[in-house]
């Protein structure tokens, strides 16, 4: 069966058909400035020729338009009719505590998430567009929602909740939620099968370090703690978000620089991580690996931060779990920074990691970058967050 994955943001929508049966992706691409001026679609075939073209999308219904047709071209397509399309899988951003897993998208499961709005009001919004837009367009097409927050569901209280007044909790459901679930749940099963272990028997550590960037803890094949948390903002040092910090240095920004809440959330968010932490070098980490190698002090300083929160809160997580047995990198960062890798591992010792420093090198494999003594095993493992979605997409439809 093919299944059509969408990710869809306010002004973009990533997607892919991923044929279940082999596992491929037959086809990919994004739809950008979507109600903006300038908006254009991006197609890519498995094993063809990108294209790039430029052309009018005002709203989410007609980027998805747009996305069917390429996909059924008759030149380029790679279907012949959207028969071929056996399911869509959604990403959505927050599921809430009301799912601790994917669904199958009905009236109820609509407005269920339609109550979450709240907790994500910049990425929900536009997850339940996408889903409408493409309800329209297939209808009878059976549709799953696959949460960012749900395999997260199984933290224990003690975890989720934070030192603020319980009303707030009883009133909006203030506490931990955590996101990127998905990948989490990918890379840890996936570091078990390629361990050839059994997947409930270990203590396993993800961290997803891409431009967000979040860790959790996965114990016997349950998530039992992860660093972000109501929002996207908590946990490490992300591309742009400062992930923790003393919630009074709101207040005193605000007081210094004559700012409001939302001018100093849009500083926390768009303006502070490894961009602001570098006096704005960049948020991209191959600028701040050579600024690094070229003994720039913004970039070194940095790193240093950013790989010091890193092992900071895996050893906070050793502690939730008492012990670990595999540490796993992935995301844009984990699986190709070797250099962070090394200055995370650094701080490690006291796990017994030793790392191969030919391994840690290598990209784009399922592969453990510890030496075959190491106590603990450190492990690559590629995340792959559309092949999880549509792997749910068809166990549920
Ligand atoms: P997201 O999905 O959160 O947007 P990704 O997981 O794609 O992010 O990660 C993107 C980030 O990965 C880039 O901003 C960059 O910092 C980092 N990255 C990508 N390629 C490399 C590389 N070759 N070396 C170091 N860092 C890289």
């Amino acid at each position: 069966m093919n299944i059509l994955v969408i990710n869809c943001g306010s002004s973009s929508l990533k997607y892919q058909v991923i044929n279940s049966d082999t596992e491929q992706c037959i086809a990919k691409g994004l739809c950008e400035r979507i109600g903006i001026d300038g908006s254009q679609i991006t197609y890519a075939p498995a094993g063809g020729e990108k294209e790039v073209t430029v052309t009018p999308m005002p709203d989410h219904t007609e980027a998805i338009r747009l996305v069917l047709e390429a996909l059924t071209n008759e030149k380029t397509g790679v279907v012949k009719s959207l028969d071929e399309i056996g399911a869509v899988g959604h990403r959505v951003v927050h599921g809430g505590e009301k799912f601790a897993s994917s669904t199958l998208i009905t009236d109820e499961v609509m407005a269920a998430i339609e109550e979450c709005n709240d907790l994500a009001p910049l990425h929900n919004p536009a997850n339940i567009i996408g889903i409408n837009a493409c309800k329209a367009l297939m209808p009878g097409t059976p549709m799953v929602a696959v949460f960012d927050t749900a395999f997260h569901q199984t933290m224990p209280e003690e975890a989720y909740m934070y030192g603020l007044p319980y009303e707030y909790y009883k009133k909006y459901k203030i506490r931990r939620y955590g996101f990127h679930g998905t990948s989490h749940s990918y890379v840890s099963k996936r570091a078990a099968e390629v361990l050839g272990k059994k997947y409930e028997d270990l203590k396993i550590i993800v961290c997803h370090l891409g431009n967000g960037a979040s860790i959790s803890a996965v114990k016997n094949g349950k998530c039992v703690d992860t660093s972000m948390g109501l929002t996207p903002l908590e946990g490490l040092i992300m591309g742009t978000r400062s992930g923790d910090i003393d919630p009074a240095i709101m207040e005193f920004i605000a007081h210094k620089e004559n700012k409001s809440i939302d001018d100093i959330m849009t500083i926390l968010n768009k303006k502070s991580g490894v961009l602001g932490l570098s006096d704005n070098l960049s948020s991209d980490f191959r600028d701040l690996e050579q600024g690094h190698n070229n003994g720039d002090v913004n970039a070194t300083r940095t790193l240093k931060t950013y790989c010091y929160r890193v092992a900071k809160y895996i050893g906070s997580y050793v502690a939730a779990m008492n012990g670990v047995d595999v540490i796993c990198f992935t995301a844009g960062v984990g699986e190709n920074a070797s250099l962070v890798r090394r200055m995370v591992c650094e701080y490690l010792g006291y796990l017994g990691v030793t790392i191969d420093a030919e391994a840690n090198g290598r990209r784009g494999e399922d592969i453990a970058i510890s030496t075959p003594d190491s106590k603990t095993t450190v492990m690559v493992i590629p995340t792959n967050e559309e092949l999880a979605i549509a792997r749910e997409t068809v166990r549920l439809v």
